[in-house]
């Protein structure tokens, strides 16, 4: 179940819903975080591709033809260094022919703005993309915005975000900016604090997935 607005998907579904309370809990050890944090990518991500496209295609079964479809996107993945990995490692699975660009970018602690540090793209990429922006955490929006901007100056124009949480002012950022962008979440949370960090969110993402 989802609670959908134009361009922000919250995913309601109970599976999704206590995954992510696992997640949030501080008491959650780091073996356990990165397993349910896997296990909240691969529904997010599934939510978040319900928008493919496909084109028929016939198929043999052992007792005569069948009707059948093949996706017809170029889905390319977009994973944000590095809590990202973990989404595009569950989105990977369910698509093992997605093309995955890794993005680096960091906030500057003092000014919070996004710093790239690496971002290694093609020219031009086919027109019939669709980017996955994958982040687990949508915070002030800057990061999301810098990656999305990598993308649409090569001409994408169907960009999608996925994300554990998010903060109102990172989407509204966000969407003030890129109001196509769709962004799919397991919550909204409250407000960021003075550090940018989502409240009550989960901490920080990276830092519970790596153990670090
Ligand atoms: N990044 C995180 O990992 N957590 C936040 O709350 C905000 C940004």
């Amino acid at each position: 179940m989802t609670a959908t607005s134009t361009s922000v998907q919250v995913c309601n579904h109970p599976l999704i819903q206590q995954t992510l309370t696992r997640l949030r809990d501080y008491q959650t050890p780091s073996s356990e975080f990165r397993r349910r944090a896997g296990q909240l990518s691969h529904f997010l991500v599934f939510e978040a591709m319900r928008e493919l496209t496909t084109r028929e295609a016939g198929v043999e079964t052992p007792l005569g033809p069948a009707k059948g479809v093949v996706l017809s996107d170029y889905v390319i993945l977009a994973p944000i260094l590095r809590a990202g990995l973990i989404l595009s490692e569950s989105a990977q699975d369910l698509l093992p022919n997605a093309r995955i660009y890794h993005i680096g970018l960091k906030r500057d602690e003092e000014t919070l703005q996004a710093i790239s540090y690496y971002a290694k793209l093609p020219e031009a990429l086919p027109s019939e993309s669709r980017v996955y922006i994958l982040d687990p955490m949508l915070a002030t929006g800057g990061t999301s915005i810098a990656a999305i901007e990598l993308f649409a100056k090569l001409g994408v124009t169907t960009i999608h975000q996925v994300s554990f949480v998010a903060a109102p002012e990172g989407i509204k950022r966000v969407h003030e900016k890129f109001p196509n962008v769709k962004i799919t979440v397991g919550a909204i949370d409250d407000h960021l604090n003075e550090h940018a960090y989502i409240v009550p969110g989960l901490g920080d993402a990276g830092d519970r997935i790596f153990g670090t």
